[in-house]
């Protein structure tokens, strides 16, 4: 085990303010993606808080164009970049665009994913490696990309207090077994000790990696949980809180941990779920 002394460590500065309207005013993030669901809420509400937004998406140049356009409308800078996340070369190229456009990046979020369900017995070598492409491959290949430029850039005491910000965006899936979706829930065991073993070593570089563990929420992804009064009933015997989350409700998570405010989490899980994680089936005794 190697020793970091206080001498390694960057200067210590105060987290910026808390409460401010805008708590990531002069920040540049890049949010995976972004043109559908819990990545179009986030990436406008990292433009409505002040951050200039990279829009990666992989199919749908409109819809992409759409979240520019609600980006920009708050006052920001909004580019759309197509990449897979699951590419290397489309990987860098996206980064490599985003700082030649936008001089840097402060703040990633690692949102891409996908499902490809299947019984285990019947789940394709392709469904199993698509899923853990995107969703754990994916979100290595941007963190990389990501961490390289926070470490040559360091802290700018006037824009944060901290050297970069990622946010993973993970799932109830992380801790609980999915029966059917073996690929989906083993992709985000991953994302869980992927993001807290970069956060324990990139401490020192003032850099936070944290996560965030979604329950239901209303997206395409799942809406054959939703759609239905059927389906929405039967989800709800899972969720103690008796709502959908929206996809607003992890935009607002998201904001707070890639802000000053959050400056002393780091490796977190944030389990915004309507108490899904609460053993449900306990709530009558059991
Ligand atoms: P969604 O299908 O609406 O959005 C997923 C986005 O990822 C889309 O924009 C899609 O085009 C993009 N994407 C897929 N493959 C990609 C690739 N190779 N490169 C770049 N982008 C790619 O679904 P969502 O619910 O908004 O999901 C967003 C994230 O939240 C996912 O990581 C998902 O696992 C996670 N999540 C969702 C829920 C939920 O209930 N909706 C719950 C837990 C976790």
């Amino acid at each position: 085990m190697t020793g970091t002394s206080q001498q390694d460590l960057p200067p210590a500065v105060l987290p910026q303010g808390s409460g401010r309207r805008q708590p990531l005013k002069g920040q540049t993030a890049l949010v995976t993606g972004a043109n559908s669901g819990i990545g179009e809420a986030v990436a406008i509400a990292l433009g409505a808080a002040g951050a200039d937004v990279v829009v990666n998406y992989v199919v749908g140049d409109d819809t992409a164009a759409k979240v520019v356009e609600a980006i920009e409308a708050h006052g920001q800078k909004a580019m759309a970049i197509k990449a897979d996340v699951s590419k290397e070369d489309q990987v860098q190229a996206m980064f490599a665009r985003m700082i030649e456009a936008f001089g840097t990046i402060d703040i990633l979020v690692n949102n891409a994913g996908l499902q490809r369900d299947a019984p285990m017995h019947e789940m394709t070598l392709d469904q199993w490696n698509l899923v853990i492409n995107v969703n754990l491959t994916g979100q290595f290949l941007c963190a990389r990309e990501a961490i390289r430029e926070f470490m040559r850039r360091g802290v700018r005491p006037d824009v944060s207090c901290s050297a970069g910000k990622i946010v993973s965006m993970s799932s109830v899936h992380e801790v609980i077994p999915w029966a059917g979706h073996v690929n989906y829930a083993a992709s985000k065991g991953g994302v869980m000790l992927m993001t807290k073993s970069m956060a324990q070593e990139l401490a020192p570089q003032r850099i936070r990696v944290n996560s965030v563990c979604p329950g239901a929420i209303r997206t395409p992804i799942n809406r054959d949980a939703w759609e239905t009064p059927e389906a929405y009933d039967a989800l709800m015997n899972l969720i103690p809180y008796k709502r959908i989350g929206e996809p607003d409700d992890i935009a607002r998570a998201v904001v707070w941990l890639a802000s000053d405010d959050a400056d002393y989490a780091n490796g977190i899980s944030l389990f915004i779920d309507g108490g899904m994680t609460l053993y449900p089936g306990f709530t009558e005794g059991g």
